[in-house]
């Protein structure tokens, strides 16, 4: 991806994704005396046509952080905040793991060994591929994830209704007509489960051909702002919201299943299960008029197209699965889903077609955690049920832990019990990039290459992107340390029992040929003939990982299959194409993705109909005067782990307490004073920002800050530091179905401080 700027000789200008969001936006960067001299959006790319937001133009100032580890250290000292580290290298780093790790599972099991996998894991190619192998490895059912604070009920709803976790549908942004969005910022977030480059644009695009957006929201964030219509709902209530206006579908005849109605099942089911949910009935729980509710679904219904997209304020509260999957019923009821302009499937290049007819469907609970019995959830217990599993003694107690790209401490319920916790295990592991308020716990840390040393293709994002769309690009920097998926297959073989001393290149082998082997074997096979060996020595990259995304992608919807389909593509020709490939608007994907048991859209899954009784329950609750902690985004924060970056945390203070002017003076508040935040489980302060733009009752703190830890060296953060609202959120309380922590309308007491 290298073009030569005939101006300037002495430059190179190299094209690849941004790494760094879900937008997955185009990036020129201009090197000269191999150093990244200048970044901005590329403007020759067909996806996000040269938009680029401060964070993606600040991208190489983590590569050049003077503060990112380059070399693996081992913490010589117990308590975090005292110790002293030694940098050393790659062989004594495995070999110490090697050492302490398996008297750990000899002595107390597999399960005695947790691993907790953060979110920048599905922004590299080997945090998606390779960390099944090493968690295999691991033998562990303690497996948590950023997952579980962020999007398990979609995960959870789309496998009830659709029969793959992963089978998302995504808003079909540039063609809709209508866009009801809840909870959902992406002025802020540049959009969520849902690779859209320049959101914002796409939205105003609706406004400019003569469509609406409404946003739901506790508060006026700059989405709402620039919406046609903003209803600042309750925190919390968003599937109460959803399930009335499913209610008023029902009873003023306005679903029409169109091309959906021989593919659904369960529709009079979902009729008696909206049937108690009448906008009368929300409307003092959701703090939205009755009327409104019935208008906006009159609007939604009569739209020639519409999609309803939910995101992060959905999702983080205790009934998220019900508000993903209520989400989606909308979409279906209303003829809107895997249609033009309404909730779309898009068509990644590194997935094969699924088979035609019934799938195997979609389960949870194939075990259960050992303290609180949470329902194993895509394999995971929920994280905020990890210091349950670290504190309480008995078989299967976690002794030790492996973070790999996560911040826990920051991320997740009750920041400071967990921090007690991690301090009890015996030993700890974390690969990442920094000694962060988490990493600071480990004994060793590993750091993989910076996001300029891998190569670069967005797997998870273009399987939720709004065009089809592909870019491979491949290091711009070489690395000293090993890859990321070699320090993965390192692991594993470690953990195996194999040692540090096998050779990774074991896992690639088992890796490519798991890809290549059912492709082989398929009946019908495009492959016929060919053998696992000729195959892999055709396959194109500069490392293992590549290789495998070429096999994928050969074997894939629109692969060469090795030369059997002359124009199909693959790793090599996309890299041919510098700037991106786009593949084609999104197409229906009917009936071919739906996996269930029963080949149809399940509105009525057993899950789904047993946890209604709760949601039903809670049409008694009632505003009790308490006030309500909600969470916000911010354009230059990217969660915990960008806060190092000088330009995107310098100007005014950004974690601020956001207070209405009518609690404000309740309260005794004044914009700019400082107030006392107290939960059930943790207390803050912070400054207070008076501002009409929350709803009354409702107050809000940013995540991701709190950068005052001793121990950390994280030097520019620690100077920015605020506070971490997870000190406040309560890990005792989880959506059920899907274990993910409730981390939005938290009760809280606020006081001058
Ligand atoms: S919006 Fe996301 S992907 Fe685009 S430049 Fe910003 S951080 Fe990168």
């Amino acid at each position: 991806m290298t073009a030569l700027d005939e101006t300037r000789p002495d430059e190179q200008v190299h094209f690849r994704t941004c790494p760094l969001c879900e937008a997955s936006c185009g990036l020129e960067l201009t090197v000269r005396d191999g150093a990244v001299v200048r970044v901005r959006g590329d403007r020759d790319n067909p996806f996000s046509r040269g938009f680029i937001c401060p964070k993606g133009s600040a991208l190489q100032r983590v590569h050049d952080d003077p503060d990112r580890l380059r070399t693996p250290q081992i913490r010589r000292g117990d308590d975090p905040a005292t110790a002293t580290w030694e940098d050393v290298s790659w062989p004594e780093a495995y070999a110490e793991i090697e050492r302490r790790l398996q008297p750990i599972i000899e002595e107390h099991g597999r399960d005695a060994v947790g691993i907790y996998l953060g979110n920048p894991n599905a922004h590299t190619l080997a945090g998606v591929l390779y960390m099944r192998p090493f968690i295999r490895a691991l033998g562990t059912r303690n497996i948590f994830s950023a997952s579980t604070v962020d999007q398990m009920p979609k995960h959870v709803s789309s496998g009830l209704l659709f029969g793959g976790a992963l089978t998302i549908p995504v808003p079909d942004l540039d063609r809709t007509d209508y866009l009801l969005m809840l909870g959902a910022n992406p002025w802020e977030s540049n959009g969520s489960l849902c690779t859209a480059p320049d959101f914002p644009g796409r939205l105003k695009r609706i406004q400019a051909r003569g469509g609406r957006f409404v946003v739901v929201d506790p508060r006026r964030t700059r989405t709402a702002d620039e919406a046609d219509e903003h209803v600042a709902i309750r925190p919390g209530t968003d599937a109460h919201l959803l399930m009335a206006m499913i209610n008023v579908l029902f009873a003023d005849d306005l679903v029409h299943l169109g091309h959906l109605e021989s593919i659904t099942s369960g529709l009079d089911q979902t009729r008696e299960l909206a049937a108690p949910f009448t906008p009368a009935a929300v409307a003092d729980v959701c703090g939205v008029e009755a009327d409104t509710i019935r208008r906006l679904t009159h609007e939604l219904a009569q739209a020639p197209t519409a999609a309803v997209y939910g995101r992060i304020g959905t999702h983080t509260v205790e009934f998220g699965t019900l508000a993903s999957w209520a989400v989606d019923v909308l979409n279906v009821l209303t003829g809107n889903l895997d249609r033009p302009g309404g909730a779309m499937f898009p068509r990644p290049a590194h997935e094969r077609l699924a088979t035609q007819g019934p799938g195997r469907g979609f389960a949870t609970g194939r075990h259960h955690s050992r303290v609180k019995g949470f329902p194993e959830v895509r394999s995971e217990f929920p994280v905020a049920t990890l210091a349950d599993e670290i504190e309480t003694p008995g078989q299967g107690q976690i002794r030790a832990m492996f973070t790999v790209a996560g911040n826990p401490i920051m991320s997740t319920p009750d920041s400071d019990r967990l921090d007690a916790a991690f301090r009890q295990l015996d030993f700890m592991v974390s690969v990442d990039i920094y000694r962060n308020e988490t990493t600071r716990h480990a004994d060793v840390i590993l750091p993989p290459p910076s996001a300029l040393e891998r190569s670069e293709y967005h797997m998870a994002f273009f399987a939720l992107s709004v065009e089809n769309y592909a870019e491979w690009s491949p290091p711009l920097f070489e690395s000293r340390g090993p890859a990321e998926h070699e320090i993965l297959s390192t692991l594993a073989l470690i953990a195996s029992g194999q040692g540090a001393d096998a050779d990774p290149a074991l896992v690639d082998d088992l890796m490519i040929n798991g890809v290549l082997s059912p492709a082989l074997q398929a009946e019908g096979s495009l492959l016929a003939g060919r053998t696992i060996e000729e195959l892999q020595a055709e396959l194109f990259g500069p490392s293992a990982v590549d290789r495998l995304v070429d096999a994928m992608i050969r074997t894939g919807q629109y692969g060469d299959w090795f030369g059997a389909v002359p124009d199909g593509l693959s790793l090599q020709k996309l890299s041919q194409h510098p700037h991106g490939l786009h593949l084609g608007p999104l197409s229906s994907r009917f009936p071919e993705a739906i996996r269930t048991s029963s080949g149809t859209i399940e509105l009525a899954s057993p899950p789904i109909v047993g946890d209604m009784a709760r949601l039903r329950a809670s049409l008694d609750r009632r505003p009790n005067g308490e006030l309500l902690l909600v969470g916000r985004r911010h354009l230059r924060s990217n969660n915990s782990w960008m806060h190092n970056v000088k330009v995107l945390v310098k100007g005014k203070e950004r974690c601020t307490l956001q207070v209405h002017p009518d609690d404000a003076q309740k309260l005794g508040l004044a914009n700019g004073g400082r107030a006392e935040v107290a939960s059930r489980v943790g207390k803050v302060t912070a400054p207070v920002e008076v501002t009409d733009a929350i709803r009354p009752g409702v107050v809000s703190l940013p995540h991701g800050w709190g950068h005052d830890m001793e121990g950390a060296s994280m030097s520019v953060a620690a100077e920015h530091a605020g506070v971490n609202s997870n000190v406040l959120t309560d890990g005792s309380i989880v959506d059920p179905l899907s274990g993910n922590a409730v981390l939005n309308g938290i009760p809280v007491t606020v006081a001058p401080a």
